[in-house]
């Protein structure tokens, strides 16, 4: 049986594993087709195909694009999109400007919260300059004893519309939609479940989404529990959307579930991954 886990980080973005690391672990978690989806970059694309490739996975490159829609933030996934598009190079690239602003904004406000110096520290977590993260704040805290677990600190500190949050303006819904689509993928509304919409703002969201093309939500996803799991399932039956799974790993122990490890998809939804084996 197709064991698909598309979506997951390696330290091109917010992961702790180099991406044929985490290839590896994709495999030996019983993974036979993957995805390597990490924020805002596609550096890691050639060298995750390859690594798949050697270890006798199917793979579709993929990216997790950083968008704001009615003030929050949201997650796009973009699968089977061709890393070399110029168009989606450059929208990730234009994503990813303003990280560094908005990470020396955040040590600001957790030093105001008594923790000096997380600027800094959280630099020493980046393998990716470019691509500093809340996560990499978080295992910065962890390590020097301000919380039990990067959950703590997101619950506590920089969680959505926590005190040391800085807001930040990410791409727009129709743009990140477009540069996957040019670049030859299919969008995906990732981890439904986090966002803090009302009901009817839910609505709106899979309707423009539907409007600008986008075919796919996350249903089984490691950023849902298993009462989201048939939440989302029900939404993808109500709105017609076919349904991704993925983990959401970013290193051992960190996030609720191990790569390859999820239950499958309802067995009524239509697997996004069918169009491309
Ligand atoms: P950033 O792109 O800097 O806003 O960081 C976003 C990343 O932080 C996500 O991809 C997750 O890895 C992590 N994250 C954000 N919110 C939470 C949360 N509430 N709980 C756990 N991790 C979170
Ligand atoms: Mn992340
Ligand atoms: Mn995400
Ligand atoms: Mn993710």
């Amino acid at each position: 049986m197709m064991n698909a886990d598309l979506h997951c980080h390696s330290t091109v973005s917010d992961g702790a594993f180099a991406p044929a690391e985490v290839a590896r672990r994709a495999q030996a978690g019983g993974v036979t087709l993957w995805a390597l989806t990490d924020h805002d970059e596609i550096g890691g694309q050639v060298e995750a195909r390859e690594a798949a490739e050697a270890l006798g996975m199917q793979y579709l490159s993929g990216v997790e694009i950083s968008v704001t829609w009615a003030s929050r933030t949201i997650h796009i996934v973009g699968l089977h999109v061709d890393p070399a598009c110029q168009a989606l190079v450059e929208g990730l690239e234009r994503t990813r400007n303003g990280r560094a602003a908005r990470a020396e904004a955040i040590g600001e406000q957790l030093e105001a919260f008594g923790i000096p110096d997380a600027y800094e520290g959280a630099l020493k977590f980046v393998s990716n300059p470019d691509m500093i993260s809340r996560t990499h704040f978080a295992r910065f805290m962890v390590e020097n004893g301000y919380a039990e677990n990067t959950q703590d600190v997101f619950n506590r500190f920089l969680g959505d519309g926590k005190p040391c949050c800085v807001a930040h303006r990410w791409s727009k819904l129709a743009d990140a939609v477009k540069w996957i689509q040019l670049a030859g993928g299919e969008a995906v509304i990732a981890h439904p479940g986090r966002y803090a919409y009302t009901q009817t703002q839910f609505d709106a969201l899979f309707g423009e989404f539907i409007d600008l093309g986008g075919k796919a939500i996350e249903v089984v996803t490691g950023s849902h529990t298993p009462d989201q799991y048939r939440e989302y399932a029900d939404v993808a039956r109500r709105f017609g959307f076919e349904a991704s799974r993925g983990s959401d790993f970013h290193a051992a122990g960190e996030g609720r579930v191990e790569l390859g490890s999820l239950p499958p998809l309802p067995s009524d939804l239509k697997p996004v991954w069918e169009r491309w084996l």
